[in-house]
């Protein structure tokens, strides 16, 4: 991303803009954005149209965020749904279940659908496989 046609803010001698000065918002919806791209990146699609939709979801969060701030914590695993339900209309079930090792491959799921600290969920068999960003 280029910067340097941005606005800056002056700052104080000595302030040299430290995570204090990040919106909360900003950070958490950096953190999932990066946490969801370490897992496509694990499995291999972090294609430049993949990333996109990435890009979209945080969009669409951040404004999200905004009528529920409360929501904040969240973030993570909703846009890690968001992206598995593009690649899903695009491409295919991401990220498949590396537990079940027969029958129909299957996509994990995110658990909490709606809350903090999201995991990776073999839905079939009730195993937590990864945390979010901690797929391998
Ligand atoms: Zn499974």
């Amino acid at each position: 991303m280029d910067l340097s046609g941005r606005f800056r803010e002056p700052r104080a001698p000595g302030d040299n803009g430290s995570m204090d000065d990040i919106d909360p918002v900003e950070q958490a919806l950096h953190a999932a954005r990066a946490l969801v791209l370490a897992d496509l990146v694990a499995r291999e699609v972090a294609a430049a149209e993949v990333v996109s939709m990435v890009e979209e979801s945080v969009t669409h969060r951040r404004w999200w965020v905004e009528q529920w701030p409360e929501g904040v914590s969240y973030v993570a695993g909703l846009v890690a749904q968001d992206v598995q339900d593009a690649l899903l209309e695009r491409y295919g079930r991401w990220p498949l279940c590396p537990v079940c090792a027969t029958g129909d491959p299957h996509a994990l799921d995110v658990e909490p659908e709606l809350g903090p600290d999201p995991h990776w969920v073999c839905g079939k068999q009730g195993v937590v496989v990864a945390p979010v960003g901690g797929l391998k």
